[in-house]
């Protein structure tokens, strides 16, 4: 260490809803910690996301923190689906009301981190010259903080305004009246489109591929509702705990092919008219492993778009034909579909006409030039392994992260990774966050590591890493879990698909994230604790490493 070098005891990379949370742990257990975040501000994914339409798609109520009462009771939410500048808001309320702030520093991007195998540490360079140090190096990074451009020829040319959607001009910026292309139809396109149809002069929507997407039905929270949440935050809680998806939506446990197809029906038609995720997690199971089940259930929503959407040719283009509904995270809309009944929205088939540049003046096809003031960009993230592959990561005897991650993502209950010690992921790559109600994920994870760092310390061990037959072994039951689900199928960020970022194409499946349910990783990880830690080495000792043969083993065989 230099003389130069900033020491701590932890570092958080990252001060999102996960860095929020880490921090707070840290410093109850009377760490030295501190948070570098490379935005300008703490909030993650609420504090980049400004564009017009953002909101949540979890019911505000069930995405707050669980940790503090107090928040709990002071914390008023003004809607079913909270916006951006609340949910903002609300981050910041937290942060300053546990005094988390003065623990973060800001505009800090961590360029390296190499792990010094003698010393058992990690030394990290930030902003290009900046260098720090800590025994504990955890990864609050986020899922969705790399966003991708297309690799489109001449996008520097344009002359108008553009921007990706994750980087919208902080001060907000007017659309009215202007003539608008947009590309993307993932979920944040389908939020800006549904808020901005009727504001601007003209809209083309630029799609490669239809997505299904359901109705929000967001509705507002009055003082009264808020106070009858609250009185039931104890039970809402409990049902988010025990759902695969750590939501309020239940699934229905009746067998799709128990009941009537006039039964499915009733169950569809009120899910459809009711808020959130319910047509997607509160229907029947099968819908998300049994292709027959689930192309029953899209062929009907796919009515709703023919009875939404007057132009019968424009209905049919947004109706997905690669993908059954619900096998990707499903975007929920406020008046998508009946934007396009607008005059002045246009949809551009891309599988008609493909992209072929972008001009000083707008986008070209292979059909026509088309004119823009404003180029929007909703054309997603390298998803929740982008943000790793950005930082020099260097574990044991240098072995580069990105290199290791190339071919197949390995981790130990996707917190820790074999040859990068004590390293923590609290929401890593295949851990029990990306696949839930993100929040609900996140405070078991950052508990968990929280728990685990105070053993560390009070049994004074200085270096922890997983075995490698641990890690094979929670690396191949993720694998497992996927092959029951056709999301295995779609090209979707859950299995690593982005056009966008080389090496990550179709058919090139990376098992991302865990979909055994909440429940299961909860379990999962609790027996690892209950077994001592089992799987982990602490110190070199390869004694923990056996440990990994116990109840865990039945666990992710079930
Ligand atoms: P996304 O789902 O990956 O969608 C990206 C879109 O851009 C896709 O339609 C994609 O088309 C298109 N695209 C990418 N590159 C293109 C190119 N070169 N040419 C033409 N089209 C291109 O990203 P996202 O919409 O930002 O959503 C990502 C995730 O963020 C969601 O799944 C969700 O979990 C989360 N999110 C949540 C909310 C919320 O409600 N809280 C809102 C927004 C996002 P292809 O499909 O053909 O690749």
């Amino acid at each position: 260490m230099t003389e130069m070098t900033e020491h701590h005891e932890a570092i958080v990379i990252g001060a999102g809803v996960a860095g929020i949370y880490q921090i707070k742990r840290l410093l109850d257990m009377g760490m030295d910690a501190t948070v570098l975040e490379a935005a300008g501000g703490l909030g993650g994914t609420w504090y980049n996301n400004r564009y017009p339409g953002a909101r949540f798609d979890s019911e505000s109520y069930t995405y707050g923190f669980t940790f503090s009462k107090e928040v709990l009771a002071e914390w008023d939410w003004k809607e079913r689906y909270s916006p951006q500048p609340d949910n903002l808001e609300y981050l910041e309320f937290v942060a300053d009301k546990f005094d988390l702030r003065q623990h973060m520093q800001f505009n800090c991007r961590v360029d390296s981190a190499h792990f010094d195998d003698e010393e058992n540490i990690w030394h990290l360079v930030v902003n290009g010259s900046r260098r720090m140090s800590c025994r504990w190096l955890i990864m609050g990074v986020g899922l969705l903080s790399i966003p991708t451009m297309p690799r489109l020829d001449g996008v520097d040319d344009f002359k108008g305004d553009s921007f990706h959607t994750f980087s919208w001009p902080h001060e907000g910026y007017d659309l009215t009246g202007k003539k608008v292309g947009i590309i993307g139809t993932g979920a944040t396109a389908i939020q800006v489109i549904g808020d901005i149809a009727d504001k601007v002069g003209s809209l083309h929507v630029f799609q490669r591929r239809a997505n299904w997407a359901a109705p929000l039905n967001n509705s507002k929270i009055s003082k009264e509702e808020m106070a009858e949440i609250r009185s039931r935050y104890h039970q809402i809680f409990e049902v988010c705990n025990r759902t695969p998806g750590g939501f309020e939506h239940e699934p229905d446990r009746r067998g799709f092919y128990e009941v009537s197809r006039e039964e499915r029906e009733k169950l569809w038609n009120k899910l459809y008219k009711e808020p959130g995720f319910g047509i997607w997690l509160a229907n029947f199971r099968e819908i998300f492993m049994d292709e027959k089940a689930n192309e029953e259930l899209s062929e009907w929503i796919a009515d709703r778009i023919r009875d939404r959407v007057k132009d019968k040719a424009t209905a049919e283009k947004l109706i997905p034909r690669d993908h059954g509904f619900g096998v990707q995270r499903v975007p929920l809309e406020t008046g998508y579909y009946e934007a396009y009944n607008r005059p002045n929205v246009h949809l551009v088939d891309l599988n008609e006409e493909k992209l072929v540049r972008v001009t000083e003046n707008g986008l070209q096809t292979e059909a026509a030039a088309y004119d823009f003031d404003v180029i929007i960009y909703a054309t997603g993230f390298d998803a929740i392994t982008g943000a790793y592959d950005r930082i020099d990561i260097r574990g044991a005897n240098g072995a580069v992260l990105r290199d290791k991650w190339e071919t197949r993502i390995t981790t130990y209950l996707g917190m820790f990774i074999e040859g990068f010690p004590n390293m923590i992921m609290p929401n890593g790559p295949q851990s029990g966050s990306a696949s839930t109600n993100y929040p609900r994920g996140i405070e078991i994870g950052v508990s968990w590591v929280s728990d685990f760092l105070e053993y560390a310390r009070a049994n004074g061990h200085t270096r922890v890493e997983p075995a490698g037959d641990a890690t094979e072994r929670w690396t191949q039951h993720v694998e497992k879990m996927y092959s029951v689900m056709l999301m295995r199928k779609a090209k979707s960020w859950f299995t690593g698909y982005n056009s966008n970022v080389k090496g990550h194409e179709a058919g090139t499946i990376r098992y991302l994230v865990y979909n055994g349910g909440t429940p299961k990783y909860v379990s999962i990880v609790n027996q690892v604790v209950a077994d001592g830690y089992a799987g982990l080495v602490f110190d070199g000792d390869p004694d923990g490493g056996a440990k990994a043969e116990t109840e865990f083993t039945r666990r992710a065989a079930e």
